[in-house]
């Protein structure tokens, strides 16, 4: 459709004076709808992504003409509107703020129906693997600049469980020298930590390795975890299945003392 530009100071059979409330209501009433329009952007040049979701106000004639509302912006979807100059000096800037909005109204909305038809817990949301791995995704779409198929790049249960041996690996190669230099120098404490699951009944015993840097920095490690099968939890019972449990889920490199 084609569009022309009108100003209240030349058009002054024209004259309306327009605030951005008064043009979402414009825009959002449904009698009103034929009258008042978002239109596209049109310049051949445009850089700025708010102008996929965003285009301009404008006011349509019965001969089918219409006319843009100077000064305006306004989202296709939900018709809110911003001042925005165009020609060089308007930002987009809250524009693309608007946009993040609708973006996070759709995440909200994915994860909401993944929870309930999945049926996981609420507190999924909080946990920091998702956020790290979520962001990984967003880092590899934006080096290939453009969408890509999750089906491409999700793995199945079983690649998973295969994995977990091979990192575990790797980050022990890693913790290795340092817990060695800790234990040579006498800074190293590796705590047993007991407890159990009330719903499985099903005790475990985890061990811990905490040093303090010569920076003053305290560290900690979760290093194995495992089964606690002992009929009592004397010290005793607990340093022997500690040195098994050790052992069997990887040498760290260290003697222990304890
Ligand atoms: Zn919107």
């Amino acid at each position: 459709m084609y569009c022309i530009d009108i100003s209240s100071s030349s058009s002054t059979d024209l004259v309306e004076q327009y605030s951005t409330s008064s043009i979402e209501n414009l825009l959002k009433q449904k009698d009103q709808s034929k009258q008042f329009m978002v239109v596209k952007n049109d310049q051949k040049y445009v850089s700025s992504p708010a102008w996929s979701t965003f285009g301009f106000p404008a006011k349509r004639f019965e001969d089918g003409s219409c006319q843009r509302i100077i000064g305006f912006a306004s989202c296709f979807a939900c018709k809110d509107t911003y001042s925005y100059q165009y020609g060089g000096s308007g930002s987009t800037k809250y524009l693309l703020r608007h946009l993040t909005a609708h973006d996070c109204t759709l995440i909200r909305d994915e994860l909401t129906k993944w929870i309930c038809s999945s049926v996981r817990p609420f507190n999924i949301v909080s946990d920091p693997g998702l956020k790290i791995t979520l962001q990984t995704v967003m880092n590899i779409c934006q080096k290939y600049q453009g969408p890509i198929n999750a089906e491409d790049i999700l793995v199945t249960p079983p690649t998973i469980a295969n994995n977990v041996h091979k990192l575990a690996e790797y980050y022990r190669s890693l913790i290795r020298p340092v817990l060695i230099d800790q234990a040579e120098s006498g800074a190293l404490c590796v705590c047993p930590d007991l407890w159990n699951d009330q719903y499985k009944k099903v005790d475990y015993l985890g061990l811990t390795a905490f040093f303090v840097t010569s920076a003053h920095g305290l560290y900690s490690f979760d290093l194995c975890c495992a089964r606690y099968n002992e009929n009592d939890k004397t010290g005793q019972s607990v340093l022997q299945i500690s040195r098994l449990v050790k052992n069997k889920c990887g040498n760290f490199g260290f003697k222990s003392e304890c």
